[in-house]
């Protein structure tokens, strides 16, 4: 299928594929069974280029695009989810949060990190404060030259492996009035107080870590906030902007494993044989196949469309609503696609000597991660109306610093 892409982006595309059949695919099973993350990968990737490809080439990145590093993801997919997260992870999210808001100092440090293979932690979800994040609790404390933060964080991926990370925060000044929400980079090991409590167990994504972070008296160099340009008051919701990339990323390796479970299907159905015939040559399986093809296509569009664009003048991120449009069906398409590649191939789909359970396992979480389906279309359906959308009871956001984040 011709997407119009340049002749660098299919050759960007070609070595991503290669990438993934030689050196992710035989390692995918393992990965997923053993439950740990996958140093020998990211070395791989990391001198191969793919980690922070969208890093500007003055900080020693490639200066890539979202959309060339939806190309890689997509084909890391196919094979291996974990991967593909860790291409999403060192390309979109917080590392663009970085490039496009950090001081000079903050995107060096970044840029180091990331280019030598580290995927930073994005800090956000607590136990109390999940898709109303205006509920957080973690709190940092100006005390001088540093913030003082303090609070527990969970779901966090990369939680003991990652190196570098952005932990948002409610801000308060030296008189403990408050000032916001803001963005702080912190390394792990560098600084006492940020433990790892807790390690999630997973239903699927099984060599990416989730966990429970706790932070106590961690102190951050106050230099160490990330700040855009409309400060802390109504700064939160500049940082969260950056998620907009990484939602197409999520929605991204969605849809490559869908489409890398829609390949396995279609040559399973030429070659399996009942009744006397191949199974693809029963019109009710033709029509599952062209329903699933249709809507890998339509995620794969949507997607492209959404790193391609910008959201609004001057934006480093992709369009909000052109993102969660894409996230949501890319997600829940790519659940249905996979369900499908495993029913076609019965018995042999159930069983754990083919990768069809394992990728059905893994696609399940990305109608959850990186805001839920349920969340983005109240997003989605904002914008149409044009109407802000407070989702408490009386319509009342509690603190006033709040009230201006999620305007
Ligand atoms: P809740 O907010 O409690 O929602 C429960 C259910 O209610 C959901 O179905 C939700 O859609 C629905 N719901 C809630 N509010 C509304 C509403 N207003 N209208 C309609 N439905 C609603 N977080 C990070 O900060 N960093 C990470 O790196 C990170 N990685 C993750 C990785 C994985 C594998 C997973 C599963 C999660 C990760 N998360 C991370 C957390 C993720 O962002 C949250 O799980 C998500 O925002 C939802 O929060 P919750 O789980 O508390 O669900």
């Amino acid at each position: 299928m011709d997407l119009g892409l340049t002749p660098d982006e299919m050759a960007l595309q070609a070595r991503a594929r290669e990438f993934s059949l030689n050196v992710a695919r035989p390692r995918a099973a393992a990965i997923d069974r053993e439950e740990q993350y996958p140093w020998d990968i990211v070395k791989a990737l990391t001198e191969a280029g793919f980690c922070g490809m969208t890093i500007p080439k003055a900080l020693g990145g490639q200066g890539r695009s979202f959309l060339d590093a939806v190309l890689v993801i997509e084909e890391m997919a196919k094979c291996c989810t974990v991967t593909a997260r860790i291409v999403v992870e060192t390309n979109m999210g917080a590392i663009s949060t970085v490039m496009a808001y950090g001081s000079e100092a903050q995107k060096q440090l970044a840029a180091r990190l990331v280019l030598a293979g580290d995927k930073p932690a994005i800090c956000i979800t607590e136990p109390d404060a999940g898709s109303d994040t205006t509920a957080m609790a973690t709190r940092a404390d100006r005390r001088g030259d540093v913030y003082v933060i303090n609070g527990k964080k969970h779901w966090i991926t990369g939680a003991g492996v990652s190196k570098l990370h952005l932990i948002f925060a409610r801000v308060f000044d030296e008189r403990g009035q408050e000032l916001g929400t803001g963005g702080f980079l912190a390394v792990r090991d560098e600084r006492k107080g940020l433990r790892v409590t807790r390690r999630e167990q997973t239903m699927g994504l099984r060599g990416m870590p989730e966990g429970e972070l706790t932070f106590e008296n961690l102190e951050v160099p106050a230099d160490m906030a990330v700040l855009p340009p409309s400060g802390f008051r109504r700064g939160f919701a500049d940082l969260m902007n950056a998620y907009n990339s990484q939602r197409v990323g999520a929605g991204t390796v969605a849809m490559g494993i869908a489409a890398g479970a829609l390949e396995l299907a279609l040559d399973w159905v030429k070659t399996r044989e009942q009744f006397g015939r191949k199974i693809g040559e029963f019109q009710g399986l033709q029509w599952m196949l062209a329903d699933m093809q249709t809507q890998a296509t339509a995620a794969r569009l949507m997607l492209h469309a959404a790193a391609r664009s910008r959201g609004g003048d001057g934006s480093a991120f992709p369009d909000p609503m052109l993102a969660a449009q894409a996230k949501i069906f890319a997600s829940e398409s790519a659940i249905r696609i996979v369900n499908d590649a495993l029913q076609l191939f019965g018995a042999r789909g159930y069983s754990r000597d083919l990768p069809l359970e394992r990728m059905a396992r893994d696609v399940r979480m990305f109608t959850i991660g990186g805001g839920t389906a349920q969340v983005l279309r109240t997003l989605v359906a904002s914008k149409m109306l044009g109407w802000k959308l407070p989702q408490t009871r009386d319509g009342y956001l509690p603190k006033p610093s709040m009230r201006d984040a999620a305007e």
